[in-house]
C-alpha cells in the first residue's frame, strides 16, 4: 500500500536495444532513469533527473543512440551501477512509500525483470499507476495512445527530447496532472 500519497513518483526508463532481434548473449539494461515528483495539490513538477545507469549485460547500438541520444562513452564516464540507482530511488525519492507512474507497462515490467535477473531488490512499492491506459480511458479513446500522440491531443507541447527519460519523465506528469485535474 502506497502510504505517501501527497506526490507520484513519475518515472520513465531507456534501455538498450537493437533494430532487430537482441544480440545473442545480451539482455536488455537499464541505461537511463528518468525521474520526477508530481505534486497532486499543487501540480508542480519537481526533482526532475536522469540518472545514467551503465548496462551491465550489453552495449549501446548505433540504433539506440540514434533513438535516445544516449551513447556508451556518457554511460563509461556518467553512469552508474542498476543498484546504486535504485538506492539512489529508495533514499532520495522514497520509491517504495510513494504510488509510482510511468506511460504503459514497459517501465514496470523491465525494472521487475531486471531486478530479479540481477538479484537486486526492487526498488518500488506495490502502487504503479498506468498514465497510457488512464489517459486512453479518461479521453475514452477506445484504444491506448503514445506520450507524442496523448500530448498532442493535449495541446501541451512535448518539452526536451523525446526518448530521454528525463524529459519524457516530466511530460508523462503533465499527462497525468491533466487527468487529475480535468
Ligand atoms: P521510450 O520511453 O519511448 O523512450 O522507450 C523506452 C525504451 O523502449 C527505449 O529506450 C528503447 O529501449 C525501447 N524502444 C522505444 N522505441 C523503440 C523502437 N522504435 N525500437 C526499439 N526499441 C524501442
Ligand atoms: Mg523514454
Amino acid at each position: 500500500m502506497a502510504k505517501k500519497l501527497d506526490k507520484i513518483l513519475i518515472v520513465d526508463i531507456e534501455a538498450t536495444c537493437w533494430e532487430g532481434a537482441l544480440p545473442e548473449g545480451m539482455a536488455n539494461d537499464i541505461i537511463e532513469i528518468g525521474i520526477c515528483l508530481l505534486d497532486i495539490n499543487t501540480g508542480e513538477i519537481t526533482d526532475n533527473r536522469g540518472i545514467l545507469v551503465k548496462p551491465e549485460r550489453s552495449v549501446v547500438s548505433d540504433f539506440c543512440t540514434e533513438l535516445t541520444t544516449i551513447t556508451q562513452d556518457m554511460l563509461d564516464k556518467e553512469g552508474i551501477s542498476f543498484k546504486d540507482a535504485c538506492k539512489i530511488l529508495k533514499t532520495e525519492y522514497d520509491s517504495q512509500s510513494r504510488a509510482w507512474a510511468s506511460f504503459g507497462a514497459y517501465d514496470l515490467n523491465q525494472f521487475k525483470r531486471q531486478c530479479t535477473d540481477l538479484g537486486i531488490g526492487y526498488p518500488f512499492g506495490p502502487s504503479h499507476i498506468n498514465v497510457k491506459t488512464l489517459f486512453a480511458l479518461k479521453k475514452k479513446l477506445g484504444h491506448e495512445q503514445g506520450m507524442a500522440g496523448a500530448l498532442a491531443l493535449l495541446e501541451i507541447p512535448l518539452e526536451g527530447t523525446h526518448h530521454r527519460g528525463v524529459d519524457d519523465a516530466k511530460n508523462i506528469a503533465k499527462i497525468m496532472n491533466w487527468i487529475l485535474n480535468n
